[in-house]
């Protein structure tokens, strides 16, 4: 089964043999915030799989030990791997192929050479349309770095808790709910003291260099418009 919290990074399983190829697919899929571990044959892979459960795995079919669609057909028959993600990306691009891997039960299929930005956000589809609207409710994603658990009022950074107050989490779901949406000060105060309390605008201006300040790098999420206020961006 699939990582049962929804706010936890999401880990990927990449099995490919071409060195070049499996260093361009991890640095991607990294930047864009999830966990790879990467296997050159299937016979690694196979044996990872017995005691790890990733949350996607993307197949190479020509693989130097087992053919990649054994892999997949070998998964389906296992019923805690049943429901698990596969993204076929390989160099057979015949039709052919392509049908049988998804019969086999790949979710999606690529073919080489591919963008790795498109790659990504394939993947992005299939994580999108595993999380029920329910779950999705309860966490925010930001850039595939930031997870907030809004049920927990848990930050994860990079799966890495980060232990914020009541406030910085307030303002960050804030800002988090409505991404690129720049608060004013006034309008931060507003919506986390409520009305007609006696606090000062810096208030807010303290919180956030806190929270800055914790997030480290992944500060860059958090902009301060000159003048405005502030606003949470990907990118
Ligand atoms: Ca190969």
């Amino acid at each position: 089964m699939a990582n049962s919290s929804e706010c936890m990074r999401k880990n990927i399983v990449l099995i490919e043999d071409e060195p070049d190829i499996a260093e361009l697919i991890s640095m991607h899929l990294e930047k864009a915030g999830y966990g790879v571990t990467v296997f050159s044959n299937g016979a690694g892979f196979l044996q990872f799989m017995e005691a790890n459960t990733p949350d996607l795995v993307l197949l190479d079919l020509m693989l130097p030990d087992i053919d990649g669609l054994e892999i997949c057909k070998n998964m389906r028959k296992r019923s805690e791997l049943s429901a698990m993600p596969i993204i076929i990306v390989t160099a057979k691009n015949k039709e052919r192929d392509k049908v049988l891997g998804l019969e086999l039960g790949a979710d999606d299929y690529m073919t080489k050479p591919f963008s790795p930005k498109e790659l990504v956000a394939r993947v992005k589809a299939i994580f999108r349309r595993q999380m029920s609207a329910e779950q999705e409710a309860d966490c925010i994603d930001v850039g595939g770095v930031l997870l907030l658990d809004l049920a927990k009022h848990e930050l994860t950074v990079r799966n890495t808790r980060i232990e914020l107050t009541y406030t910085e989490f307030k303002i960050l779901e804030l800002l988090a709910e409505k991404k690129g949406w720049v608060f004013s000060r006034e309008k931060i105060l507003h919506q986390i003291w409520g009305e007609g309390k006696t606090v000062i605008d810096r208030t807010v201006d303290v919180h956030i260099r806190h929270l800055r300040e914790k997030l480290g790098a992944d500060a860059r999420f958090i902009r301060n418009i000159r003048g405005v206020g502030y606003k949470l961006e990907e990118f």
